[in-house]
């Protein structure tokens, strides 16, 4: 037997409905109860229209205050124009056609005072703001869908306003709603809370609940049913979590325990050739590690810090243990210039000790391994050679990005998973390479800038989180200042800074958003293999500010740098991802040498790159660019014992959200403060794209930022639950939930992949 929430739309609608709100990804009766609407239209208030933006799919309520039909003047048909008003702005909306009469129905319903709901995609014809053809119903008529009770005729209560697509407009679903609603029992709506947790808060049952967001009384009424189905939310997510982490706690791992002290190995060596002192952090962090890779049960951690706390070391460190228990290491990168830098760096880290088989190990007396590369653009041979060395063990850290999850990858005793930058891969994937030890490899996530703990638990919830919040002392730390753009005196005294720096025998990158000059509107601002965008959604791209001066370019900067008089006599390199990768070394070993101490660059540079005698860096258009990334970047100078200047060079406007963050910016260098102060000046969706993979889907109306005690809450009571019943067999609603939007996240996967 079916359960109503599981019938097709398809036998509970005509074909004609059924295939409209399929087009809306519904497939279910339940689909349909879980479209929520977008909010809610106040009957006795019209909708303001001048907040509409063009390109955007509105439904607005209005009142028509003209009518006008006229023959088309260059061709056969009539044209209707109607002008409705919210009482202050205008739109018109217009209909064609074929001949006068086709618009005797439209002329006879739209007469001026008519108050309706009107749907469509703002237009723009000559300088206004239209709509044209667009779906409509009007209070006091009957509408096509429910005969019985027209849906606006004592429009008293607020009007649910649902996202909709063309041919279904949003009262036709909320006619579909009112349909399974007057028939909906309560016991046809299974609730994945149990009552108990739920009548604990006050919470409504799902049955009502959902019954006041789709028909409410009032707008407090589906307030509370939203608060209702948030907790949900973040229940279902957290329970999900719960079981992840009581799943890998009951998985058998092998114990790694470091070497008995004053036994020759890799990580005793390699303590003993750091040129500097471990921080606390990275002692207190690197000794909880040890223990749990000491363990039989598989360490599940996550690694968060500050940019340049050393993150990098702690990971090697934990690597370096695993090889000297006789076990291999893997690190995956989010794409290939990470990979590739991230081989390059623990190379460097390791000197001698990742030399084995090779001249120079046999110098070497103890122990030894080596760091292979493995990357999906490796000629046959070299990639022949990684997969070797991964299979016979004889490369003790295996680096790559996604090409490590591929079958033909095989490692002799896979001990412990390095995740880099964790947020750009999903559970899946981390699970899949985790598949490749013969038991269930230890796992440590790392983040490349602090995140707030609200999405640490919503995105990283099966995770034990470690951080690093101190830098290594010693460092000068750096001064940020925000320049305006085009202001000549500031222009000069920034490259006249620069130059100083570079007298002094210091370096400065420069750094912009895209490569070419001439390249249309896309802007290079994550100039990487595969990483999304990061910009300030206000920006163009999101159909704003059009008169924006164009995003500096690369090749434009660094032909006006050699030109400027401060600079005259100094080298000026240019960096960014479209160079080949020979052409790309060459360029920044000049500028790590000090040959070309200038180099312009697009945000390749953010990570990973370790100039200590960078200090000075220019950042244009940094107003375009997300709060994590220019805190990242900042992060490339001042690493050294000479103080770091950061210049943000803007046209944002005093008032606006990008001002709002690179005042942020200059303010503090505090990640963590960054990281929440980013949160609430970014959208919803913004976060949850950023910040993860594979999580959207199941949250609807779950707002991580605000609802941060919510979730709190439903984490200790999702823990409580799971710890009763850990396969849930007496929660099998909730188990059932679990499944569906596990089943949900796997299909986002399989699409992206
Ligand atoms: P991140 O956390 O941003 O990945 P890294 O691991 O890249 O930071 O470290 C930043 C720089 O600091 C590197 O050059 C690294 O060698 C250096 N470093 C790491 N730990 C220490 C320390 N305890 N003292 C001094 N320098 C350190
Ligand atoms: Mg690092």
């Amino acid at each position: 037997m079916t359960e109503r929430v599981d019938e097709r739309l398809e036998r509970a609608f005509d074909k004609r409905t059924a295939t409209a709100l399929g087009k809306l990804g519904l497939q279910t009766v339940g689909d349909l109860l879980g479209h929520y609407p977008r909010r809610y239209a106040d009957p006795g208030a019209l909708t303001d229209i001048a907040a509409l933006e063009v390109g955007e799919h509105v439904t607005i309520l209005a009142r028509v205050e003209q009518a006008t039909v006229r023959p088309m003047r260059n061709r056969t048909g009539a044209l209707m124009e109607v002008v409705v008003t919210d009482g202050k702005s205008r739109l018109s909306l217009t209909f064609f056609g074929k001949h006068r009469g086709s618009l005797f129905n439209h002329e006879k319903r739209l007469v001026p005072g008519a108050k309706g709901l009107f749907t469509g995609t703002v237009g723009l014809y000559r300088g206004a703001r239209q709509l044209s053809h667009p779906d409509f119903t009007l209070m006091g008529e009957e509408s096509d869908l429910d005969s019985d009770e027209a849906l606006l005729e004592h429009a008293t209560k607020p009007i649910p306003i649902y996202p909709a697509a063309a041919g279904i407009p949003s009262w036709k679903i909320q006619g579909a709603l009112r349909v399974v609603l007057d028939t909906l029992a309560d016991g046809d709506v299974p609730d994945p809370v149990p009552d108990e947790i739920r009548e604990r808060r006050g919470l409504p049952a799902r049955a009502g609940a959902l019954r006041s967001l789709h028909r409410p009384a009032t707008l407090e009424e589906a307030y509370r049913a939203q608060h209702r189905m948030r907790f949900e939310e973040a229940f279902v997510l957290q329970a999900a979590l719960a079981q992840r982490r009581a799943r890998t706690a009951a998985e058998d791992a092998t114990a790694r325990p470091p070497l008995p002290a004053g036994t020759p190995g890799l990580l005793a060596d390699f303590d003993a050739s750091l040129p500097f002192v471990l921080t606390d952090g990275q002692r207190e962090v690197g000794d909880e590690i040890a223990g749990e890779l000491a363990s039989p049960r598989p360490m599940h951690r996550l690694l968060q810090g500050e940019v340049g706390s050393g993150k990098t070391v702690v990971a090697l460190r934990a690597m370096l243990q695993v090889v000297d228990a006789g076990g291999q290491a893997a690190l995956l990168a989010p794409t290939e210039v990470l990979a590739a830098q991230h081989a390059r760096t623990l190379r460097a880290l390791l000197g001698p000790l990742a030399e084995g088989g090779t001249l120079f190990g046999a110098e070497r007396t103890g122990a030894s391994t080596r760091v292979a590369l493995l990357t999906g653009s490796l000629g046959a041979k070299a990639r022949k050679e990684a997969l070797l060395q991964a299979a016979s063990g004889e490369a003790g850290i295996v680096v790559g990005t996604h090409a490590l999850l591929s079958e033909h990858v095989q490692f002799a005793d896979l001990g412990l998973v390095v995740v880099d930058e964790q947020h750009r891969f999903g559970v899946e994937q981390r699970d899949a390479l985790r598949a490749k030890g013969r038991v269930s490899p230890h796992l440590l996530v790392m983040t490349a800038t602090p995140i707030p703990r609200t999405v640490a638990m919503t995105v990283f919830g099966d995770l034990e989180t470690s951080s690093l919040t101190e830098v290594p002392a010693g460092r000068a730390g750096i001064t940020t200042v925000a320049v305006p753009a085009g202001n000549t005196r500031w222009t000069d005294r920034t490259w006249a800074r620069v130059r100083e720096e570079v007298d002094a025998g210091r370096r400065a990158y420069v750094v912009c958003a895209r490569i070419h000059p001439d390249e249309e509107t896309k802007p290079a601002a994550k100039d990487f293999d595969d990483v999304p965008e990061f910009l300030d959604p206000s920006g163009p791209e999101a159909g704003g500010g059009a008169d924006r001066p164009p995003l500096r370019a690369v090749l434009e900067v660094v032909e006006e740098l050699r030109a400027r008089p401060e600079l005259a006599g100094v080298e000026v390199g240019a960096l960014h991802g479209q160079l080949p990768p020979d052409e790309k070394e060459a360029v920044m070993a000049r500028f790590a040498s000090g040959e070309a101490p200038v180099l312009v660059a697009t945000t390749v540079v953010e990570v990973g790159v370790d100039v200590p005698e960078a200090t000075a860096m220019v950042i244009f258009d940094a107003d375009r660019f997300g709060i994590s990334q220019l805190h990242q970047l900042r992060g490339r100078v001042g690493r050294g014992t000479d103080p770091g200047l950061c210049l943000l060079v803007s046209d944002a406007e005093p008032g606006t959200p990008a001002f709002a963050r690179l005042e942020a910016m200059t303010q503090t260098t505090d990640g963590f403060k960054l990281a929440n102060l980013d949160l609430e000046l970014r959208s919803e969706g913004d976060v949850l794209g950023a910040a993860q993979s594979g999580r959207t889907s199941s949250l609807r109306l779950l707002r991580v930022v605000k609802d941060a005690g919510l979730i709190e809450e439903a984490r200790a009571a999702a823990t409580d639950v799971v710890r009763a019943s850990p396969d849930l067999t007496e929660f099998p609603e909730l188990a059932k939930a679990i499944r569906a939007q596990l089943d949900e996240d796997q299909e986002e996967f399989l699409e992206r992949a």
